[in-house]
């Protein structure tokens, strides 16, 4: 009998299984993959993701993986380009891209140094109940006869598809339309140029380094071009990048170092992420578009709401279900503003006049032009800066100023 059974070994499941074995708890971590391996995700970290792993212990071994710090960030509008410094988080104002071959490994491994056992290769294909609780899971090793295991609790860390949420029946809601559909590729012998955000109307590009020198280039589009995109990954990628004006330069001369891989399902939702002998974590349990590439941060603050709250319910603190119950609670309050700035800008329109009179503004504005950074990564609250009073002092200061 463990603890608890976490289904799922990438961003959300590994960090959870780590945070639970190294408060002492039996903890069994499953995965179908197995690792070393990539999945279909760019790997963009924000700040507040960044200060999650500086808290682990493991942002050293990102770096020590030779991936380069990313300290600035421009967002091209073509008739000009703003550029910031995120503020800090927690002394933390540095991203990071690592390959998802090289962190998804890194968590796992940290989650079997904490006792965690590790099972790759291990399918999960049912779960068992007990009246409406979950007691355990069913699966199978690769090649070897269904097993179950027993646990107190069942954490659906299983993606976006979540096998667990389909199987106890999760509600969403708050859901959105797909958006976008979004393709990326790696390139090598890229000169360094600034990391830089690149909004089109029905295109938003995104260019930045990785592990082993390589360059990732994002592609995005709206969601009902998908059929015309995919037939011609070539010619969407070529196309997004000669949006670029000069940024497209350095890419004139390198090489394509990989396949161009993406998709076109992005679905946008919350789920509720517990139940009886059960929870979901990271997107399992609340998906949004990857245009402002949120999704392992997110996963990462998640794991550590849901662990705090399955050990204060397990400690006997205070009743697991209200611990959980929060748990969603802070979920929600804290991911909701971005959720919606990512719908938002998922939709690829032009911008809205108050936000060109805003961008206009931060031309002349650095420190509210750092704080503007700040919200696209989470390190600025969302309402209280697009608040109509806040943009208008901006704007106005901006005025005053010229
Ligand atoms: C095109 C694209 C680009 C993105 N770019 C970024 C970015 O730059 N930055 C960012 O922060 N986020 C990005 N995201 C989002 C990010 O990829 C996800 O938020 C993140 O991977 C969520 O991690 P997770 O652990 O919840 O789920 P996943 O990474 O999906 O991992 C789920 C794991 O569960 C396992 N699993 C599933 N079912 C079973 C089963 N039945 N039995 C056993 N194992 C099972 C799978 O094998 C998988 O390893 C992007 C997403 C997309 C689609």
């Amino acid at each position: 009998m463990f603890d608890a059974i976490v289904v799922g070994a990438r961003c959300a499941g590994s960090p959870t299984a780590m945070r639970m074995a190294r408060r002492g708890y039996r903890v069994l971590l499953l995965d179908r993959a197995r690792f070393p391996s990539d999945t279909i995700s760019t790997h963009w970290i924000w700040p507040p993701g960044i200060a999650c792993l500086k808290r682990w212990g493991l942002l050293d071994r990102v770096v020590a993986s030779n991936c380069p710090p990313i300290r600035s960030l421009g967002l091209n509008l073509g008739a000009f380009i703003l550029t910031g410094v995120l503020p800090a988080v927690e002394g933390v104002a540095e991203m990071y891209a690592p390959r998802r071959t090289v962190l998804d490994k890194l968590l796992l491994d940290a989650a079997a140094e904490a006792g965690a056992e590790v099972r790759e290769g291990f399918a999960v294909t049912g779960l068992t109940t007990s009246g409406d609780a979950v007691t355990g899971i069913r699966g199978r090793q690769r090649g070897g006869p269904e097993i179950e295991e027993q646990a107190r609790i069942v954490i659906g860390a299983d993606g976006r598809n979540s096998f667990v949420a389909k199987s106890v029946g999760a509600g969403e809601y708050n859901a959105r339309p797909m958006l976008t559909c979004g393709y990326y590729t790696y390139w090598s012998d890229v000169t360094p140029h600034l990391t830089a955000i690149h909004p089109h109307p029905r295109r938003m590009v995104v260019s930045f380094p990785t592990n082993d020198g390589l360059t990732l280039t994002y592609v995005a589009c709206p969601r009902e071009e998908f059929r015309a995109v995919r037939a011609d990954l070539d010619r969407h990628i070529t196309e997004g990048l000669g949006l670029c004006g000069d940024f497209a330069e350095p890419f004139r001369a390198a090489k394509r170092a990989g396949p161009i891989v993406g998709t076109g399902t992005i679905p946008n939702f919350f789920r509720k992420p517990y139940g009886h002998g059960w929870a979901l974590v990271g997107d399992a349990g609340y998906h949004k578009d990857p245009i402002l590439a949120q999704g392992i941060s997110d996963s990462f603050r998640s794991v550590e709401w849901l662990a705090e709250a399955i050990h204060s319910g397990f400690s006997g603190e205070r009743p697991l279900a209200a611990a959980l119950a929060d748990y969603q609670r802070t979920r929600d309050e804290h991911l909701t503003p971005m959720y919606n700035l990512c719908c938002d800008l998922a939709s690829l329109g032009p911008p809205p006049p108050e936000i060109m009179s805003l961008y206009e503004a931060l031309r002349h504005d650095e420190v509210e032009r750092n704080r503007y950074f700040g919200t696209l990564g989470g390190t600025v609250p969302i309402p209280e800066y697009y608040a109509p009073e806040n943009m208008q002092r901006i704007v106005a200061g901006a005025a005053g100023r010229a």
